[in-house]
C-alpha cells in the first residue's frame, strides 16, 4: 500500500472528522487536529522521537513536508553503525512506533515516551531485517544443509536420462 493512500485510510482524527465522527479528532499529545502528517512528523512528540533516531545526523521532522517526501528522503539516511539497521528501513518502523504509542495511550491509557518509542522502532526494525535474511527462498538454500533422502528398502528407484 502506498503511503499516500495509507494516510487517507488510517482511523486518524482528520479522516474521522471527514466521515462525521468528531469525538476522536484531536492529537493526544498536543490537542491540534490529528492528521497523519501531524501525528507522524510535525507534532512535538513525534519531533522528539525523530530527533532521537539513530541516524548519522539529526532529523527535524517538522521540516519534512509530508510522509511521501519523508519516505523518499529516508532512503539516503544512514543509521549509525551500532544499530545494524540498513538505510531506508527505519522510517516506516518509526512511523509505526509513533502510531502504536498513540494507540496504547488512546485505548489502554499507557504512556510511552519519545525514548521508549524510538527504542521500540529500532528493535522491531532489527527483528524485521533479521527475518528477511533468514527466510530465503527454497532455491537459495544451501543444498549441503538439506537432509539426505532416506531409502526404504521396499522402494524401487527408476533413474532415467535427461535426453
Ligand atoms: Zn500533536
Amino acid at each position: 500500500m502506498e503511503w499516500k493512500n495509507l494516510s487517507k485510510t488510517l482511523p486518524i482524527g482528520s479522516n474521522l472528522l471527514a466521515r462525521g465522527l468528531s469525538n476522536l479528532t484531536n492529537c493526544i499529545h498536543c490537542g491540534e487536529l490529528e492528521a497523519a502528517n501531524h501525528l507522524l512528523l510535525h507534532c512535538e512528540f513525534s519531533r522528539q522521537v525523530w530527533m532521537q533516531a539513530p541516524f548519522k545526523f539529526s532529523i527535524d521532522s517538522s521540516m519534512i513536508l509530508d510522509l511521501v517526501t519523508g519516505i523518499k528522503a529516508s532512503k539516503t539516511w544512514i543509521c549509525a553503525p551500532p544499530t545494524g539497521v540498513s538505510s531506508g528501513h527505519l522510517f516506516p518502523w518509526i512511523c509505526w512506533a509513533i502510531w502504536a504509542a498513540r494507540n496504547h495511550f488512546l485505548f489502554e491509557n499507557r504512556v510511552f515516551s519519545p525514548s521508549d518509542t524510538i527504542t521500540k522502532a529500532v528493535r522491531e526494525a532489527i527483528k524485521w531485517q533479521m527475518a528477511q535474511m533468514t527466510e530465503k527462498p527454497f532455491c537459495q538454500q544451501d543444498p549441503y544443509r538439506m537432509e539426505e533422502p532416506t531409502l526404504d528398502s521396499r522402494q524401487i528407484i527408476c533413474q532415467t536420462g535427461a535426453a
